[in-house]
């Protein structure tokens, strides 16, 4: 083990981090609210040499209180800043390591498709949503990279750590939430968070859990998993704790499978799907594309019954038009009426659109069938890390923009009466 000589980070020597192995990580954290800042302030002092920050929101007056990477003196009215945008400069500001590289997405996740993940040696899934936190797993458990997920309840919080390195272990969506709500599925177990009222996390407890998976994490870039298909909970008001197996679900709708990549295809996301259908008519003539998400061209209002366009992929539903008679609802998806897409062959009007639209990524991995050989191959656009995340170095990255100095002086007064 390497001993640096300025002695910058010998108490994290003698606790065993190795200086390389921090130097090479890359750790991707999805969701920058009040767990995603700790998180990443930790990794930052400790010395991780990349982070990737993905998170489509703006920061917020509630936020300031339990994200140590968004200041206070940075909220002005009127001008919204991306959090990842703000958490890069910290992070920059921040970082013990050598030569820190920072990438940030605006966007869904699920809009970077699986090659956000390239390279990356652990993801921390920090999301509120359900929905991304299945994403996630299925993700990350296709691609082998582990995950280590954070989350809370009340003043409960618990991490949970999945290694994904072989097709039996359990994954998150085995996770058998018996010990809290008896034996639920996902979606039972979701809508009865939201019944229960979600005490947004505090401060102290953001801190606590951000602790315990940056240790996960930094465990993951070493090759060491102490909690692996484990989940520890803890009460912070009450110490009281409890480490949960996870096991296998034998019917669990995850995917446990992995998905490799066979052919790289000379198409870029901005094409039309129908560079697809050409690259692969060599040896699929006929070829019938999956779309890695369901596609929702329309469904009907809730109120009058109308037909609402919506023409997304169904992640991208919670900004869904609402209807244009001005019915004050959104239109209604998983009932009848509902045009769900999840194939497309040439020909389909869906063809003529860019796959970006379609919800196919730079890099995206695409399950493309032949129904007249009866194969299937798996093929992976052409993409790279810059057509999905905003590269920030300090070499790149101007003094003056991580030490600006706040230019309105109301800016904190936004805080009353916003939601938390
Ligand atoms: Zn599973
Ligand atoms: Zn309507």
């Amino acid at each position: 083990m390497l001993i640096e000589r300025d002695g910058m980070h010998s108490r994290e020597a003698l606790a065993g981090y190795d200086r390389a192995a921090m130097s090479r990580g890359v750790v991707v954290v999805v969701g920058l609210g009040a767990a995603g800042c700790n998180i990443v302030q930790t990794t930052a002092l400790s010395g991780v040499g990349e982070v990737r920050l993905v998170d489509h929101d703006v920061v917020e007056a509630s936020n300031v209180t339990r994200s140590p990477l968004f200041r206070r003196d940075r909220l002005v009215p009127g001008r919204d800043r991306y959090k990842v945008r703000e958490a890069a400069l910290a992070v920059l500001a921040l970082s013990t390591a050598s030569g820190p590289r920072v990438r940030f997405a605006t966007q869904r996740v699920e809009a970077l498709g699986p090659g956000a993940f390239r390279g990356a040696s652990v993801v921390i899934s920090a999301v509120d949503s359900m929905e991304t936190r299945a994403y996630l797993a299925d993700v990350t458990r296709e691609l082998r990279v582990p995950l280590v997920e954070v989350g809370f309840m009340g003043h409960e919080g618990h991490i949970s750590v999945f290694p994904n390195a072989s097709d039996e272990e359990a994954c998150w969506r085995c996770l058998n939430p018996r010990t809290m709500h008896g034996r639920l599925s996902c979606r039972t177990y979701a809508l009865a968070v939201v019944a229960r009222g979600m005490i947004p996390a505090t401060q102290p407890l953001a801190a606590t859990f951000s602790g315990l998976a940056a240790e996960a994490a930094i465990g993951a870039l070493h090759g060491r998993f102490e909690l692996p298909g484990k989940l520890f909970g803890l009460d912070i008001r009450t110490g009281r704790s409890h480490v949960v197996e996870i096991t296998r679900d034998p019917r669990c709708p995850g995917s446990h499978a992995r998905t490799e990549a066979e052919v790289l295809v000379p198409v870029s996301a901005k094409q039309p799907l129908a560079a697809l259908f050409e690259a692969v008519r060599p040896w699929a003539p006929e070829p019938l594309v999956h779309l890695p998400a369901e596609y929702v061209v329309s469904a009907p209002c809730v109120a009058c019954g109308n037909d609402v366009s919506l023409q997304r992929p169904a992640w991208a539903l919670s900004e869904a038009p609402r209807c244009r008679r001005g019915c004050a609802t959104r239109p209604m998806l998983g009932g009848r009426g509902a045009v769900v897409v999840t194939t497309v062959r040439p020909g389909d009007e869906l063809a003529a659109r860019p796959c970006l639209s379609l919800g196919i990524a730079p890099g995206a991995l695409v399950l493309v069938e032949d129904p007249v050989h009866r194969t299937s191959r798996v093929v992976q656009l052409q993409g790279d890390l810059d057509d999905l995340y905003v590269l920030r170095t300090r070499e790149n990255t101007r003094d003056g923009e991580a030490t600006v100095a706040s230019d309105s002086a109301d800016g904190p007064s936004r805080a009353e009466g916003s939601p938390t």
